[in-house]
């Protein structure tokens, strides 16, 4: 259990943790990629503090949810925001204070700035105008995740947050699969994504169907919270061990065995007919029961507790693949 308090929820005013005396560093000029906790405000590092506390101003994805970080750590330094709506035009604005000889602190509402959260066009930009851009290290779900995950961390792929609708995310995975078995590498490699908790069952429903129930999975949920949980299996245990829950909630990093020929064998990926499952199953249930295909797609939807609309795209891509 975190000794530290959390990110979420107010940190008590008893508090007598990781606070730093001031300092009255003279910071290098720059752009300072500052991590931030993910969960547990232990986490912050010692360099992280001393740069907060000596740029002279602070750029964040959510000026409120940074301004708790900083009450927290008791540093009061003028912060202005920072996110995907005004990263171009705000982007303008830091890089002449920066060029002017001014020190800036980037930091994300939680982990490591720019890592699916804003700050690669600022870092871009800065990089561009010869400013220096220094990063502060500290945490990030993607490798804490993979490190505790018992999966090949030699060598590993990040992906981000996967498409969020079900049909554009299949054909993401689909075509995320064939780049990995095409690549003639020979260790083993873990693919890493960000998912959001309401999906996650969706997604592992997919990766099962498309990629085959036996590869190793592990959902990282919580890391460094209160209710920090590590869900290891294969994607169909895993993903029955999650179903038989009533909510699944809070932040998760999903880890995937990635897919090789020999372990995706029998799926959708594995050979052509079975690429052709939907296709198939939709003629074996018009001829089995004399439906048309509308009833047919309507009763394989509710088999696969899918939605006909996205089985009906499906079809029609798999049709497309075939001429
Ligand atoms: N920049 C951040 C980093 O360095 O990890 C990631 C930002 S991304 C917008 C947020 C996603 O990261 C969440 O939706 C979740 O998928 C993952 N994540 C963040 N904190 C997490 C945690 N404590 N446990 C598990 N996953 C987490």
């Amino acid at each position: 259990m975190p000794d530290h308090p959390q990110l979420e929820g107010a940190p008590g005013p008893s508090h007598s943790g990781t606070r730093e005396p001031k300092s009255d560093t003279q910071l290098a000029p720059g752009l300072y990629l500052v991590a931030t906790p993910i969960g547990n405000l232990g986490d912050i590092t010692l360099r992280a503090l001393d740069v907060l506390r000596n740029v002279d101003r602070i750029a964040c994805e959510d000026t409120r949810q940074t301004q708790k970080l900083l009450n927290h750590f008791q540093i009061a330094k003028p912060t202005v925001s920072y996110h995907q709506h005004n990263e171009h035009t705000r982007a303008t604005e830091l890089i002449e204070d920066l060029k002017s000889g001014k020190a800036i602190a980037l930091v994300s509402d939680a982990g490591t700035p720019a890592i699916n959260d804003p700050g690669s066009w600022l870092v871009r930009e800065a990089i561009a105008a010869g400013v220096p851009v220094i990063p502060i290290p500290g945490a990030n779900a993607a490798i804490s995740a993979l490190v505790a995950s018992g999966l090949p961390t030699e060598d590993f792929h990040f992906l981000g947050f996967l498409p969020e609708k079900s049909g554009a995310r299949r054909t993401w995975l689909e075509e995320l699969a064939a780049r990995e078995q095409a690549d003639p590498r020979s260790t083993p490699r873990t693919l890493i994504f960000y998912e959001a908790p309401h999906r996650i069952l969706e997604t592992l429903a997919d990766i099962e169907e498309l990629w085959g129930s036996t590869l190793l999975a592990v959902v990282a949920r919580e890391l460094t919270k209160m209710h920090e949980e590590f869900v290891r299996g294969t994607v169909a245990e895993v993903r029955q061990e999650l179903a038989a829950r009533d909510r699944i909630r809070g932040e998760i990093t999903l880890l995937v065995e990635a897919p090789t020929p020999a372990k995706s064998s029998g799926t959708a990926l594995g050979t052509e007919s079975a690429r052709e499952t939907i296709v198939a199953r939709v003629a074996r249930l018009q001829s089995e029961s004399g439906i048309d295909e509308k009833e047919a797609l309507k009763r394989l939807a509710r088999e696969l507790g899918r939605s006909k609309s996205d089985l009906y795209r499906e079809l029609q891509r798999e049709r497309a693949r075939k001429r």
